[in-house]
């Protein structure tokens, strides 16, 4: 029990521990050598971060959810390998600029058509030679990937001349759509090459005809209207490892907007619960505290962390599945936690102490102290304390979690005094280093105590 309350609290320091100590590490390989082609390689390092994230023991909560931002109600913890694909990406960046005119030839010395033709006009296929090239057939490959997602028609920033032409012509700038391309009436029209040449004097009319059927082959699937993501990204001279990551990881996640437990709670207190709600917890409530222990424990309630006698009995066949509290009910999480008369008499006392500190009325719904969602009106530093009540009812109820007994008041004030004590010097400590920080207003529960 005491081994498994250590693994309990330590969680989010262990995904903090990977963030800060192995993910530098990773990343100066993935920029260093772009070229890790095994899946299998991947798998196998996502196989020991879990072995650590977990002590060896079974998971609790899926990847999906661990490595999703922490926006979303996940915990941020680095997926290895969209960190990868995301350095890769910015390697091609440069193949989509076309700025880094030397490293460019000297990487693609053997190549027939220009970066273009292989970005877009899926001149691979043809040249088999390009996929030779041990790093570039690692880059293209993540490219590929994600290609149609972000275009589904025909980008700005290609330069159909650059496509045909690199090789014949050495020219240092090439016209890309965005600069040959002008809207007349909403449509997407090929400027003359007088007005070309105003930016591009060596265009000939050769090389103009060349444009013109490009354009006219293009034009078929049309060009992009709108900016993507990945216009941005060209533009950009650092941090695009992590814009990239960011978008990667979004669309990785996205099958997990609703997330399993959410809806596992919605059908617990019988109505849904808004994204909304969600977030505010994520975004707002979530960061009231420093403390990763009061932290970690919101997050356990989301997540349905705590093993129940119904799962248990799942696993071993010579357990009951009964409450282990009242010990006549099947023990499921909600009844372990919310239902089961004996649980009942807890958060009875507890909403009614609340609401004495508080001076405010409310009801008792499961939401509010399990969740720590209340939809009635508070003002903030109410809601702030609020928050540490329940929060504090719900660790000392979880440190009964397989006893009979329900914990006394008298656990929930010495609790509360702990939290109390800890945030006032946290807050003390925060202050001397000049970080600002959203303080807590425990006059209401101090007066309490008197
Ligand atoms: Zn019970």
């Amino acid at each position: 029990m005491e081994k498994w309350r250590y693994l309990n609290l330590s969680l989010m320091g262990r995904i903090a521990t990977i963030k800060m100590n192995i993910l530098p590490k990773m990343l100066f390989l993935f920029q260093t050598i772009p070229i890790l082609r095994s899946p299998q390689l991947f798998k196998n390092w996502n196989k020991d971060l879990a072995k650590f994230i977990w002590q060896g023991k079974k998971p609790r909560i899926k990847l999906l959810n661990l490595t999703d931002e922490k926006k979303r109600g996940g915990f941020g913890l680095p997926d290895l390998k969209l960190y990868y694909e995301a350095s890769t990406m910015v390697w091609i960046k440069d193949w989509s600029n076309l700025k880094k005119t030397k490293i460019l030839t000297l990487e693609g010395f053997d190549l027939r058509g220009g970066w273009h033709s292989y970005l877009w006009y899926d001149r691979k296929r043809i040249e088999k030679s390009f996929g030779n090239h041990f790093i570039r057939s690692a880059l293209i490959k993540t490219w590929e990937k994600y290609k149609n997602r972000i275009y589904q028609k025909t980008p700005l920033w290609v330069s159909p001349l650059e496509a045909i032409q690199r090789r014949e012509l050495a020219w240092e700038k090439w016209p890309t759509y965005k600069d040959v391309l002008q809207k007349v009436n909403g449509n997407y029209t090929l400027k003359n090459q007088e007005e070309i040449n105003k930016t591009f004097k060596n265009v000939s009319w050769f090389q103009y005809r060349q444009l013109k059927e490009s354009f006219n082959k293009d034009k078929i699937i049309g060009f992009m209207e709108k900016e993507s993501f990945w216009d941005k990204i060209i533009h950009l001279e650092k941090k695009e490892t992590a814009r990239i990551y960011k978008v990667l990881l979004e669309w990785s996640t996205e099958t997990e907007m609703v997330k399993d437990c959410m809806t596992k709670w919605a059908s617990n207190i019988g109505h849904p619960i808004k994204m909304e709600d969600w977030e505010r917890n994520w975004n707002k409530r979530l960061k009231y505290t420093y403390a990763y222990e009061l932290k970690e424990n919101w997050y356990k309630m989301m997540y349905r962390w705590y093993l129940t006698p119904q799962k248990l009995a799942r696993c071993y066949k010579n357990l009951q599945n009964n409450c282990w509290k009242c010990e006549t009910q099947e023990g499921s999480f909600f009844h372990m936690w919310w239902s089961c008369k004996i649980a009942k008499k807890f958060w009875t006392k507890i909403h009614g102490k609340i609401q004495e500190i508080l001076g405010i009325k409310f009801q008792m719904k499961p939401e509010y102290f399990l969740l720590g969602m209340p939809d009635f009106e508070m003002d903030l530093s109410k809601d702030i304390l609020f928050n540490y009540l329940v929060t504090a009812a719900r660790m000392i109820y979880a440190k009964n979690w397989k006893l009979k007994e329900i914990p006394q008041i008298e656990d929930w004030f010495l609790k509360l005094l702990d939290i109390m004590n800890m945030d006032i010097l946290t807050q003390y400590l925060k202050r001397n280093q000049g970080l600002p920080k959203k303080s807590a207003d425990w006059t209401l529960l101090k007066e309490y105590f008197k």
